[in-house]
């Protein structure tokens, strides 16, 4: 296995959200106000991530909430799609995307020092042609919150064929806050790391020390290397399922009136990697990062 496990990693778990607007751009509220609201929603994180703007948020950081500076970027699509959306987290400047490749918006990403995260690829319309060419890039949404005003949030496919034929790259759910509160505080990251610090939180991000979730908790994560079997154990659930490239995986369902707490899988010999989908009695749903066991 390549990536750490986070669940067997020492640290505590730190609830954030990495995709926010604000009056800066289309939000509905102001910086302050947006901070505000997630700090007494119980989030140790915020990513503040106007439209092509960056500001700079440190003064709403205190002993037990992180404010870190992020955009949504909008380079244009040489490959046939429509523009990207790509929210970079923990950057200072603005990048000048209307006019740079997006890689090039990746590589500065990079240079500041932050994280690239593509964004609601079914609301886009994009597929793995407009992915494929892409470089840099650590995360992709899952799940958008705001997008489910058209049903569009979920993108477990979109992951999943960049898994297959892309390489390694981590899940996020985020709300993509713009209003006050419907689509506010519904998805978001559960994050282990030694303490709240942006250095810490940065590099838990960047090595996949995290799981996504809309409410459902994951409590364990194992995996016997002896065995090559994966045990889950997680809040009550309708489902648990396993899923590893193209046609591999398995899902347990709950036994009828039942919930299902615990789950195991036989990891595959060829298994490039395998991730973790916990659906509970509500249809909510909740996403480990995938466990690499070749590149
Ligand atoms: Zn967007
Ligand atoms: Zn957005």
């Amino acid at each position: 296995m390549f990536n750490i496990n986070p669940f067997q990693q020492p640290g505590q778990w730190y609830r954030g959200n990495t995709h926010t607007h604000s009056t800066e751009s289309d939000g509905k509220l102001p910086i302050a106000e947006r901070f505000a609201a997630y700090r007494e929603r119980g989030y140790d994180f915020l990513v503040l991530t106007d439209h092509r703007k960056v500001n700079d948020v440190r003064r709403y950081s205190t002993s037990d909430f992180l404010a870190i500076s992020g955009s949504e970027v909008h380079p244009q699509n040489p490959y046939g799609g429509a523009t990207y959306h790509i929210v970079a987290i923990n950057i200072h400047e603005p990048v000048n995307c209307a006019k740079m490749h997006p890689n090039a918006v990746l590589d500065d990403i990079k240079a500041q020092g932050g994280e690239a995260v593509l964004c609601h690829p079914y609301w886009c319309g994009h597929t793995i042609s407009d992915f494929l060419p892409l470089r840099g890039y650590f995360a992709v949404e899952v799940y958008n919150d705001t997008c489910m005003g058209i049903g569009k949030g979920f993108a477990e496919q979109a992951w999943d064929d960049l898994l297959d034929r892309g390489g390694p790259v981590f899940g996020i759910a985020a709300d993509d806050a713009h209003g006050i509160t419907h689509d506010c505080f519904h998805g978001w990251v559960m994050v282990k790391s030694p303490d709240l610090t942006l250095e810490n939180i940065m590099a838990a991000l960047r090595t996949g020390a995290f799981y996504s979730t809309l409410g459902p908790e994951i409590s364990d994560i194992n995996i016997n290397h002896v065995d090559k079997e994966i045990t889950v154990k997680c809040s009550s659930a309708q489902s648990i399922v396993f899923k590893a490239e193209c046609h591999s995986g398995r899902r347990v369902l709950a036994p009828e009136g039942e919930g299902l707490t615990e789950a195991a899988y036989q990891v595959p010999e060829a298994a490039k990697y395998v991730r973790v989908e916990i659906t509970d009695e509500t249809g909510k749903k909740a996403w480990s990062n995938p466990f690499f066991f070749s590149l």
